[in-house]
């Protein structure tokens, strides 16, 4: 056996120990990484996921027709139509969000008096047509009915920051 076999095996070996004790050293310390989708990590109450339009526990719609929202965003992502009721209060009778180009910056929810139009925790909305990132006002409606118990919690959490 030559000199460089010996130097070759013996370098092998010593690779290999010490790659088996990295293995041990890791196996028994706390894990960094999450079993997804099984495991979620913890979320900031200014996370800035799906949007969401919130109605008041009386189940009337929040939003007031403003069009702040509207105007404030940069990637024009928010269509907003609205017309007065009977009773003389102003309300939305189109509001489209085009999750296409929205870039999620938050300015919307920044903008709205009253908390109607906000980011939720969700991020998992992934589609597999464009058409499906076209939302309307009944998409966000239901959104919010779905979400509601963490947006308030979340806004909640955020209001001394605010
Ligand atoms: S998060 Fe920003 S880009 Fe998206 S709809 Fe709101 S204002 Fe527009
Ligand atoms: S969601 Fe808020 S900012 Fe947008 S139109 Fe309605 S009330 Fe105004």
């Amino acid at each position: 056996m030559s000199f460089l076999d010996r130097t070759a095996r013996s370098l092998l070996l010593t690779e290999l120990v010490s790659g088996l004790a990295l293995t041990f050293r890791y196996m028994f310390r706390r894990k960094v990484t999450l079993n997804y989708p099984y495991e979620k990590g913890p979320l900031s109450p200014r996370f800035r996921g799906e949007h969401a339009l919130r109605r008041y526990p009386n189940g009337e719609e929040r939003c007031i027709a403003c069009k702040l929202c509207e105007a404030i965003c940069p990637a024009q992502a928010i269509t907003i139509e609205a017309e007065p009721r009977a009773d003389g209060s102003r309300r939305t009778t189109r509001y489209d969000i085009d999750m296409t180009k929205c870039i999620y910056c938050g300015l919307c929810e920044e903008a709205c008096p009253v908390d109607a139009i906000v980011e939720g925790p969700n991020f998992e909305f992934a589609t597999e047509t464009r058409e499906e990132l076209f939302y309307d006002k009944a998409r966000l409606l239901a959104n919010g009915e779905r979400w509601e118990r963490e947006l308030a919690e979340r806004l909640r959490a955020d209001a001394p920051y605010r």
